[in-house]
């Protein structure tokens, strides 16, 4: 193994997962801090909540990330652990654009910290539809349906399928579904499911059927891998970064103070020192446009 200057190098980090996350936040570990992955393949993370709509997730994506790193730490008998959590859905201003937001934790036991990244990313497949069973039995219908499996990047992404009645029951439900016979057969029998025959389909977010959601966590194990390798200057714990950015970057005409932000302050959850950075991409006035005074 190369020398790496890390604070980790040569330990090992425990991952439960069973959706194939283990190789690409492995090759992070491996090349960013010289530590090794000890992989969990047979604990069930879905238990606290999965895409399926089957176990609620209870709290938010990073709580949710925290309570399975916490696993991981438990099962692996490390002192380090990681994990990832994604959620989807419509972005908060453009409904019609979906978005995803990925959290990745992790928790080193012995020097008490929890070092913490996330990627907010417009690219995903996340999307949801309703079909009728005489949809797919008509010409017009399955060309529809065609055009929607091409926009989700069906058959490489799979999809989940199920009755559109919630109290159909699990048989009916069917995961993974990664090509056209099996997705057929999947929306009869889901349809036969229940008085009404309605099937929803939606885009499988777990990581080994999702290429774009794989895509969004490799580069989020660099960033938060990135994040871990930067010493706090004041104490020297791992996990230097981005805390919050503070708004009120003045207007160019009356510096009245906007919306937008002025700076960006990195902190340390050891020990709570903090800088002020200026903007990264050095705007130091907002476009009176953007201003409360000049443009009520
Ligand atoms: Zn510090
Ligand atoms: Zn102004």
């Amino acid at each position: 193994m190369p020398q790496i200057s890390s604070p980790y190098a040569g330990e090992r980090v425990a991952l439960a997962t069973r959706h194939g996350k283990q190789r690409v936040i492995g090759r992070s570990l491996r090349h960013g801090l010289g530590a090794e992955l000890l992989h969990l393949p047979d604990i069930d993370t879905d238990a606290l909540g999965s895409f399926c709509g089957t176990v609620e997730r209870r709290g938010t994506a990073l709580e949710a990330g925290i309570a399975k790193a916490e696993l991981a730490l438990e099962h692996g008998g490390t002192g380090l652990a990681i994990a990832s959590e994604g959620s989807f859905g419509p972005h908060p201003a453009l409904p019609l654009l979906a978005v995803g937001l990925e959290v990745m934790v992790f928790l080193d036991r012995e020097r008490g910290l929890t070092i913490q990244e996330q990627l907010l990313t417009r690219r995903t497949n996340f999307a949801q539809r309703q079909l009728s069973l005489a949809a797919i039995d008509s010409e017009s219908g399955r060309a529809d349906l065609q055009r929607w499996l091409q926009a989700v990047g069906f058959p490489s992404h799979g999809l989940i399928v199920r009755p559109q009645a919630h109290n159909a029951g699990a048989a009916a439900l069917h995961k993974g579904v990664h090509d056209w016979p099996t997705l057929l057969t999947a929306i009869r029998t889901a349809a036969a499911a229940t008085p009404e025959p309605v099937v929803l389909l939606d885009t499988d977010m777990r990581a080994h059927c999702n290429p774009t959601r794989m895509a969004s966590i490799r580069q989020l194990s660099f960033r938060l891998v990135r994040r871990i390798r930067s010493l706090c200057p004041a104490c020297g714990a791992p996990g230097w970064g981005l805390e919050r950015h503070q708004a009120g970057l003045p207007c160019a005409w009356c510096r009245t103070p906007t919306s937008l932000n002025q700076a960006e302050i990195f902190g340390c959850r050891q020990c709570g020192h903090e800088q002020r950075r200026p903007r990264h991409d050095g705007l130091e006035a907002a476009d009176p446009g953007q201003c409360p005074s000049c443009n009520p």
